[in-house]
């Protein structure tokens, strides 16, 4: 009998149930696996999209089997041992930590960690090198939203769970291609409103017309940075209308007059004209807001990619506070993560300015509380926020970092204003960049290369956009001398000392240490452990541990706030005041379009996997523009055409795809071509590294760009013609 495992999708935040089991009819002679949904799992019901379903093809191309070394960026990498490299990287740390103080180390790490990777990674670097520069790529993806929660709950924390999608009366999805980026939580919302037909009202605000906004009942096509005034606008016809809830105001938030002396400079007239959509639309907008008896609002990086993604995600959370739409089935405000842990990156302190247990640096009585868990004397975790991610490639620009290490996430091509990121990284005088691919474009700026074990060949916990965790365990032996993340950071904390700190033998070990620390937090899992996950399957959090024997029903499709008391120091929500700004670089006559850029369904970040797996890549074979028909029609432009599209920062070339289902004076570039995938392509070459003020969260949603035709010989290669492409096909 063929033993099957089940695990997590360790592509996107849905976070869907998968089922393993080793091919026992292979095409070729290499071990092979076949991947199916996993129906008990809650989350996705057996549902699995395209990338999920070929993900084990990926699982032995291009590996990073050894560790290797260089000593410039010119020389070729040779190969060497583990003991080699750890010794050389821990030189390195004393080195930085002795010449330019603990602040001169920084580490980049990934939502695609599990938790224990997490959680040892950011003790190593908070705990006991003393430098809370950790950072990972979720600052790019959802660290507004993060804020949000923070500042209008009093913590973070995503209320809602998927029951939610199938027990609305409204969905509002603003800013989320939820049917191509977050595919199974599209496929429960689009089932449950085509059963409810005429009786479940869909709305979806986008500039684009996505193939979410084409099922929509009413489609709020805005113009790119106007989401502010749009829901001011929305507030503004429910205050009006007394479409309110009083009793939950007076009851359970503060703030709301300052709130009220804002939305009242947000007529209907005055918002459908900024936002470029009718009164009538903005009305019934609102009407459903008001009426229905439960709203659920989606929303991900269209809000949160944004100068100001914070005040977005506050003013959207808003219209949850006056209409009480929070706290029961059916409502809430719902962020849809985008990687597959970036939540327990979140729970176990994976960003530069939060400790384990949703705790923030800033607070004394955090540090204290983790300091003492962790065995250091006071003192030992900085008082001040560490550099995020934009910010670490501002002081590798000034030279201001000893050690740089990354972990599973190509900055080469993801981080915006991306020419300047890679002059930035060349200036680096020692990266250790730790991964289980090799080549990513990446790779092109270490001095380490580290091979990592990734999912199926080591064993730890991701937790999903609804809270629910599930342990992923090993089921495959890892290539070469590939070892688990965790495990290279706990072996270079014992290195440096801190054998105490790193004493775990098992990621299980690991576990229970984090989770020790989330008692009586908003994301209390003492409940949870590895042995409890493997015999009960994936449970949702909060869970703690007088809940170690609840019922089936008891461990899924909880709410956060059902008592409407919030984690505050009154237990109040907080309502927010915001103006809008717009966006930070504007459209004008040099620069006359507004870009922005996405994800397509078949493809995940950088393609370093799905670039690997032949449907996938057949799918999206290559990179395009999309232009509305007018502005193709100015420039004598038909589908297929080849155009440089140039920001103040860079260029990319690409064929043009004309298409009414994006707004005039709009332009789309998918985010997922580097320099390995297709040659002038990075939409990142474009994009704007201004972040907002609260989150740090780069705009990588909007900048201002020109267009310019190209001439037949000025066309870049396609894209299999290149040599490294070639050889990363393998
Ligand atoms: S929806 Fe996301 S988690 Fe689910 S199978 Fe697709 S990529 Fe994986």
């Amino acid at each position: 009998m063929v033993q099957s495992s089940k695990t997590l999708c360790p592509y996107c935040g849905v976070g869907c149930g998968l089922e393993v089991l080793p091919d026992t009819k292979p095409s070729t002679d290499a071990e092979a696996w076949l991947v199916r949904g996993d129906r008990a799992h809650p989350s996705s019901q057996g549902m699995v999209c395209v990338k999920g379903a070929t993900i084990a093809e990926a699982l032995d191309k291009n590996r990073l089997l050894y560790p290797m070394m260089r000593d410039r960026l010119d020389d070729p990498f040779r190969r060497v041992s583990w003991d080699e490299a750890l010794t050389a990287i821990c030189d390195r740390l004393r080195t930085a930590l002795d010449t330019q103080g603990p602040d001169a180390i920084c580490m980049y790490g990934s939502g695609q960690l599990q938790t224990e990777d997490y959680y040892t990674a950011q003790k190593l670097l908070k705990g006991c090198l003393g430098t809370n520069n950790f950072d990972a790529n979720s600052r790019l993806c959802m660290s507004s939203a993060v804020a949000a929660y923070i500042q209008s709950f009093g913590s973070d924390g995503p209320p809602c769970c998927y029951a939610d999608l199938e027990e609305t009366d409204c969905a509002f999805l603003i800013g989320t291609n939820t049917a191509e980026c977050h595919p199974i939580v599209y496929n429960r919302l689009r089932k449950y409103h085509r059963k409810k037909k005429g009786k479940v009202k869909l709305i979806v605000v986008d500039p684009r017309r996505t193939q979410t906004a084409q099922d929509a009942d009413l489609h709020l096509q805005i113009r790119p940075g106007t989401d502010i005034t749009l829901l001011n606008g929305i507030a503004h016809i429910l205050l009006k209308k007394r479409w309110i809830d009083a009793v939950f105001i007076d009851d359970c938030t503060q703030g709301f007059r300052d709130y009220v002396n804002v939305i009242q400079h947000y007529p209907p007239e005055h918002v459908a004209e900024v936002c470029g959509i009718s009164v009538a639309d903005l009305e019934e907008t609102a009407r459903c807001w008001g009426l229905s008896k439960n709203v659920l609002s989606l929303w991900s990086m269209g809000i949160n990619q944004s100068s100001e993604g914070t005040a977005k995600a506050r003013t959207l959370i808003n219209l949850h506070l006056m209409t009480g739409q929070i706290g029961r089935a059916g409502a809430g405000p719902f962020s849809l993560t985008g990687q597959p842990n970036a939540m327990g990156g979140r729970e176990a302190g994976g960003l530069a300015h939060i400790l384990p247990g949703y705790r923030l640096v800033k607070n004394p009585d955090h540090r204290r509380e983790v300091e003492a868990a962790w065995g250091l004397p006071a003192g030992s975790i900085a008082p001040t926020p560490g550099l995020a991610a934009w910010d670490m490639m501002v002081a590798l620009e000034q030279q201001q970092v000893g050690l740089m290490w990354i972990a599973a996430t190509n900055p080469a091509v993801s981080v915006p204003d991306v020419e300047r990121t890679k002059a930035a990284l060349r200036r680096s005088p020692f990266t250790v960049y730790q991964d289980a691919y090799y080549p990513t474009e990446t790779a092109d700026f270490a001095h380490v290369l580290l091979p990592a074990a990734q999912w199926g060949e080591k064993t730890g916990v991701m937790t999903n956009s609804e809270r629910t965790v599930t342990l992923c365990p090993a089921f495959r032996d890892r290539p070469g001398e590939a070892r688990a993340d965790w495990e290279i950071f706990a072996e270079v904390g014992r290195r440096l000392g801190f054998e105490q700190q790193f004493a775990f033998q098992t990621a299980a070990a690991v576990y229970r240490e984090f989770v020790s620390l989330t008692a009586g937090r908003v994301c209390d899992m003492t409940g949870l452990s590895h042995d409890r996950l493997a015999a009960e399957g994936p449970i949702q959090w909060p869970c703690p541990q007088h809940e170690t024997d609840t019922t089936a029903s008891d461990k899924h499709d909880k709410r956060l706030y059902e008592n409407l008391i919030f984690p505050t120091a009154n237990g109040r929500a907080n309502f927010a005041s915001f103006h809008e700004k717009g966006l930070a670089e504007r459209p004008d006559p040099s620069y006359p379009f507004v870009l922005t850029t996405g994800r397509l369904y078949g493809h995940w970040h950088t393609q370093t996997r799905t670039g690997r797996i032949e449907k996938t890549r057949n799918l999206h074979p290559e990179p395009f523009l999309e232009m509305h028909p007018i502005d193709a029609q100015h420039f004598a432009m038909q589908t297929g055409d080849w155009v440089e599209v140039r920001s103040r920062r860079g260029f990319v070339r690409l064929r043009v795809k004309v298409t009414q289902y994006i707004r005039k004076g709009v332009l789309f570039v998918p985010m997922h071509w580097g320099f390995l995938w297709a040659d002038q392509a990075e939409c990142n070459a474009l994009t704007n590294a201004e972040c907002c003020p609260s989150s740090l969260q780069p705009e990588l949603k909007a900048c201002a760009v020109q267009v310019i035709p190209l001439p037949a010989d000025a066309l870049p290669a396609t894209t299999t013609e290149h040599p490294r492409r070639t050889a990363a096909l393998r």
